[in-house]
């Protein structure tokens, strides 16, 4: 039954092919405007669709976006519009599903997973709040949005960081803001280590929270080793893996700032990570010809693939840098291998990986599958919202 039923009057209703068969028909929450065989009323940001079929069954309420291929995300299989109440409902079960207690560092909603497609709130030591809209219809509601991040999390520092090629794609302008607090940079435990972050200027909203339970993951085998972080930013694999007892840490990066911000992090935690200022395709092929031996190898690289027409590319560099690291690896070595390409398939990584070890002459075992923290969760009836693939390989 709907919920909010003063609201029906303002939605309007998308009827879907029935051919090719529509992926929301299957479950999936997305429908390309090819996927609509018509509309009655006429589309906008500001008002929910019903999404149903040629024959009138209903498959859920979506938002429109007038710019993307993805005409509708579909936010409810329920009849229900995006109302404040309901954004507030999607809260507290993106905190009730976390077991959120207030004090931590997590990502709160993400998007699709969270009900709530196009908004990302990531939470900061309880006390800082960073959030992105990628959405024109949560953009409309973007009142709705300050209001009930101020009501149920109260955060001292909030900060909004509507940037990044998809609100562009939504035709939408930039807006980078402090809302709320004086100064934009705090200290924050990231897995087990603590890290200093400018909510403001530092990568993605803030940090890799993607990425928080694999540097555990990777940490749980470093005791005692030699262990190389490739793409290492500010150290989130690196400061664990020394956390854990690593013998030696070395973290390559070609960004100065994040090698100075990583120096910060490894005096905050009282450990000891060499930094190296370069580019990782040269340092690895510099390494390998001085036969330099490592146990532990990690590859973190920032997307090789941003479109669909780069793929072919970026599995040339994904094969480059995997085969170049699995030749430093001796037999027992491990190599904690990602890919945050969304356009790249795991099939496809994987393959790539296969290539790598055969040219490098290694036999490899898989010891572990990895994929983005929990806290990101991947929506069972959404291949596209497992973005983040690794491996933990090791050389026989
Ligand atoms: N592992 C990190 C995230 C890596 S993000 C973490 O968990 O926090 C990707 C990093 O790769 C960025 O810091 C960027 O500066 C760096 N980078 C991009 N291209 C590079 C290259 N060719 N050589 C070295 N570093 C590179």
């Amino acid at each position: 039954m709907p919920q909010n039923t003063d609201e029906m009057m303002k939605h309007i209703t998308a009827f879907l092919r029935d051919s090719p068969l529509p992926r929301a028909a299957i479950g999936h929450l997305w429908v390309f405007r090819t996927e609509v065989a018509r509309w009655e009323g006429e589309p906008s940001p500001e008002h929910t669709v019903f999404v149903k079929t040629q024959q009138g069954r209903f498959l859920g309420s979506a938002v429109y976006s007038p710019n993307s291929n993805i005409a509708l995300r579909i936010f409810s299989r329920q009849k229900l519009c995006l109302e404040q109440d309901l954004l507030r409902k999607k809260f507290e079960s993106a905190i009730a599903s976390r077991s959120f207690t207030g004090k931590e560092t997590l990502r709160l909603i993400w998007s699709e997973a969270d009900g709530v497609p196009g908004l990302t709130v990531d939470v900061y030591s309880g006390k800082a709040v960073v959030f992105q809209i990628t959405h024109a219809a949560i953009e409309e509601k973007r009142d709705w949005v300050l209001q009930t991040i101020e009501e149920l999390l109260q955060p001292e520092i909030l900060v909004e960081r509507s940037e990044g090629p998809g609100r562009k794609k939504e035709g939408l302008p930039e807006r980078i803001q402090q809302h709320k607090g004086t100064i934009p940079i705090i200290q924050t435990k990231i897995g087990n280590a603590l890290f200093e972050i400018n909510l403001l200027t530092d990568q993605k909203t803030g940090a890799y929270l993607d990425q928080a339970h694999n540097y555990r993951r990777v940490a749980a085998v470093c005791a005692g080793k030699s262990v190389l972080d490739c793409f290492c930013y500010k150290g989130g694999f690196a400061i664990h893996c020394a956390l854990a007892g690593a013998k030696k840490v070395v973290a390559v990066d070609s960004s100065k700032e994040a090698l100075e911000s990583l120096n910060k992090s490894a005096l905050l935690n009282n450990v000891t990570v060499e930094t190296c200022l370069a580019n990782v395709f040269d340092n690895l092929r510099h390494r390998q010809k001085s036969r330099e031996i490592w146990d532990v190898l990690i590859l973190d690289p920032p997307p090789f693939a941003r479109s669909h027409s780069n793929v072919t590319n970026a599995l040339r560099g994904y094969r480059e840098i995997n085969l170049r690291a699995l030749k430093l690896l001796p037999p027992g070595g491990i190599l904690a291998t990602y890919t945050c390409s969304y356009h790249i398939q795991p099939h496809e990584f994987l393959q790539v990986l296969r290539e790598a070890a055969n040219d490098a002459r290694k036999e490899a075992v898989v010891l572990e599958e990895h994929y983005q923290s929990p806290d990101h969760p991947i929506l069972l009836a959404m291949p596209e919202s497992k973005y983040l693939h690794g491996w933990l390989l090791q050389v026989l």
